[in-house]
């Protein structure tokens, strides 16, 4: 018997992403696998059914319960988890640090649970990264729909009219997100000024043609090894809310995407801050799902306060699902097939790559920092 790898639709309200495309399923039938569709689980984002079978695929009704390996988005509810398999195999987004019930739901129904967010940021990992390829996805939107809401143009325009000038983008943070923030701001027309805590990323911001805030300010230990940003204290956010003030309030859009990985993101923009902006100028805040860089963030919604809209930009790459689909489809797929070996699954856990997105396994929470939050 062939192991099933199984894609169902998702069921998360507002999410229109797929994690299979059918591109790729030819990789995974030449892996050995069979693989199943449920009916309409790409529909939304551009995939029909007839793609996925054309490319052997088999579609289905009902995929989770004869699933060896099910490929996901989001994370499943604890509806879907009563319908798996025991002893199957999940991959998808499983947002370890905050999902204590689904992940020890799991644990019980002895699922081996891999998480996409966990995984390690080596070299031997990049075709793997689904958060870089999601962030990438984020940044480039969070652009477009804060230029939509501003009243103003992006670039200069020279016309009979007058003369209209560019609009100014501040980006806080530029890792995967900002960078293509910053980029696409870019090519919009607009003059853009970026900071982030890591001293690397000045090259990075002024090679896309912005300028990086000189705040003066010296992070103490600024990234971890993976490069991913440290925690500062709180006496430095106080200092970098200051440092930044002045850059806020000529902005016409801010875009802060600054992360600590695991925690609360860390409030940037106090209100006061909001209050020295301009009225009509937008912060749209990539940060909002991990809580938010303002303070003034509600996730999920659009306010307006003192004059200035504050948009809490909750699941950004679900609004592109085509190319968002492709890529994470991308990212999973390659996972998968760092796990097979002839066709069946081969967990190797020595391997850093095998383990270090592992969650649950054989009825355990194996994951140290995870267990730790539980
Ligand atoms: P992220 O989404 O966790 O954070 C976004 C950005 O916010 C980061 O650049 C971070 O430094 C910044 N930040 C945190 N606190 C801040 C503060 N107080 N003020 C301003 N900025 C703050 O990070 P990310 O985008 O996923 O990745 C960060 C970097 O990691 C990338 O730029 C890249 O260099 C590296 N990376 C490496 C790999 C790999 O080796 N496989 C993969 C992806 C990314």
């Amino acid at each position: 018997m062939r192991t099933i790898v199984s894609v169902p639709k998702e069921t998360v309200p507002g999410e229109q992403r797929v994690a299979l495309v059918p591109e790729l399923v030819p990789r995974l039938t030449e892996a050995g696998l069979e693989v199943a569709v449920q009916s309409g689980a790409g529909e939304l984002a551009g995939f029909f059914d007839e793609g996925y079978e054309a490319k052997g695929a088999r579609l289905e009704a009902e995929v989770f319960h004869k699933a060896d390996i099910l490929l996901k988005v989001q994370p499943p509810t604890i509806n879907e988890i009563s319908r798996m398999k025991e002893d199957s195999v999940l991959i998808c987004f499983l947002q370890p640090y905050t999902n204590a019930t689904a992940i020890t739901a799991l644990a019980e129904r002895q699922i081996t649970a891999f998480s996409m967010e966990l995984m390690p940021r080596i070299t031997r990992a990049q075709p793997m990264d689904a958060l870089s390829a999601m962030s990438t996805v984020a940044g480039y939107k969070a652009v477009l729909v804060a230029a939509s809401r501003l009243p103003k143009f992006f670039p200069l325009l020279m016309t009979a009219a007058g003369t209209v000038t560019p609009a100014r983008v501040f980006v806080i943070g530029a890792g995967v997100a900002g960078l293509q923030a910053i980029g696409t701001a870019k090519r919009l027309g607009a003059v853009v000024e970026a900071y982030d805590t890591r001293p690397a990323v000045k090259e990075q911001v002024e090679s896309l043609g912005a300028k990086f805030a000189e705040l003066g300010l010296a992070a103490r230990d600024a990234e971890d090894k993976s490069g991913y940003a440290k925690a500062q204290s709180e006496d430095f956010y106080e200092k970098q809310q200051e440092m930044m003030s002045k850059y806020v309030a000529a902005a016409d859009v801010v875009i802060p995407t600054a992360l600590v990985p695991g925690q609360r993101a860390p409030i940037l923009i106090t209100e006061e801050m909001v209050h020295g902006m301009r009225p009509g100028s937008v912060i749209l805040d990539l940060a909002a799902e991990q809580g938010g860089n303002c303070a003034l963030t509600e996730p999920g919604r659009e306010i307006v306060r003192h004059g200035v809209v504050i948009i809490g930009a909750i699941n950004l790459p679900s609004t592109i699902p085509f190319h968002a689909s492709e890529m994470y489809a991308r990212t999973v797929t390659n996972y998968l097939v760092h796990l097979l070996k002839d066709g069946r699954l081969h967990l190797d856990l020595e391997d850093e790559l095998t383990r270090g997105p592992l969650v649950t396994h054989q009825g355990e929470v194996v994951h140290e920092i995870v267990k730790g939050r539980l």
